[in-house]
């Protein structure tokens, strides 16, 4: 028969993971295991999966590295191998003036733990043709950032340890509350964004033979996206493009940012 596919998706208790799980319970062709990542450890009632899809819950918190590797050695006891890697866990306080609290989780959770995820599971992806897929934003784009900032997200050269270091140098002017007369963006989580598509770029490049993409949803209607009003998609209609660059044809394409027009390009 087919193979079995292994999927791992983050945040699977609401909003876009929500749908992307969903989406994948209810429609998907083929033999498919996928791990529902979330902080309860859960699955979200009214998931009803086809008898050829296994739906596994998962316990992972992003900000807690224990739980990225136990899951990581969970799944390569389980499966071997991952076909695909969707990181859609995020956090987003729309606010100005949030708390060093509130910085430090953003921070956290959309760089640093979902930098630590590709880590732990990039040793377990099929290759040729496994599949990472960074949920990010327009937010992270650098056109919000000053002239002379992009350039230091964008070099050829940037390590995994230099971005680190430009993503503490924000956080310390943002403590001192001086962040947006440096250039820096007023929202903290334009930061964690903007680092999370250089961290794409960078693991790319380190791994040929996987494809590790980033994307916008576009404006989603979950607790997050209905912060900034009311947004245009629905759940579903975000869970599209993510799931385009998991499972769709998107030729060679790696390290690239895919906007909410689905075209991808470097993230500027
Ligand atoms: P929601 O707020 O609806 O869901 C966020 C999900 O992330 C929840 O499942 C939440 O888990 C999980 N999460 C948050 N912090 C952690 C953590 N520390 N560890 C593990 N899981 C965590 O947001 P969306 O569905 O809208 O967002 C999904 C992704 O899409 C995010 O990365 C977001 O930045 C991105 N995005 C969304 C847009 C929109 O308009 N909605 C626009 C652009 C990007 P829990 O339920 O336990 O809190």
């Amino acid at each position: 028969g087919q193979q079995t596919r292994v999927a791992v998706v983050t945040g699977t208790n609401r909003g876009i993971g929500l749908a992307i799980l969903r989406t994948l319970a209810s429609g998907w062709a083929g033999p498919l295991v996928v791990y529902a990542a979330s902080r309860s450890g859960t699955l979200p009632s009214g998931v009803s999966a086809q008898p050829h899809v296994k739906v596994l819950p998962a316990r992972l918190s992003l900000r807690d590295p224990d739980s990225i590797e136990a899951l990581a050695s969970r799944v390569a006891k389980e499966q071997g191998v991952v076909d695909v890697l969707i990181n859609n866990a995020g956090v987003y306080h729309y606010r100005e003036g949030i708390s060093d609290e509130e910085r430090a989780e953003t921070l956290e959770t959309n760089h640093r733990g979902t930098l630590r995820m590709c880590q732990a599971f990039l040793p377990l992806m099929r290759r040729p043709g496994g599949r990472v897929v960074n949920v990010s934003s327009q937010a992270g784009r650098l056109r919000w950032f000053a002239p002379h900032l992009r350039p230091r997200f964008l070099a050829k050269d940037l390590t995994l340890d230099a971005l680190d270091s430009l993503v503490r140098e924000y956080d310390a002017a943002a403590a001192r509350g001086d962040e947006v007369r440096l250039g820096w963006p007023a929202h903290a989580y334009s930061v964690s964004k903007a680092a999370l598509n250089a961290s794409t770029r960078i693991l790319a490049k380190e791994h040929p033979g996987v494809l590790i993409n980033c994307c916008c949803p576009g404006w989603v209607s979950t607790d997050l996206g209905a912060q900034a009003g009311p947004p245009p998609k629905t759940p579903e209609e975000g869970a599209r493009i993510p799931l385009h660059l998991a499972f769709g044809d998107i030729g060679d394409v790696t390290g690239r940012y895919w906007a909410n027009d689905s075209t991808a390009d470097t993230g500027v």
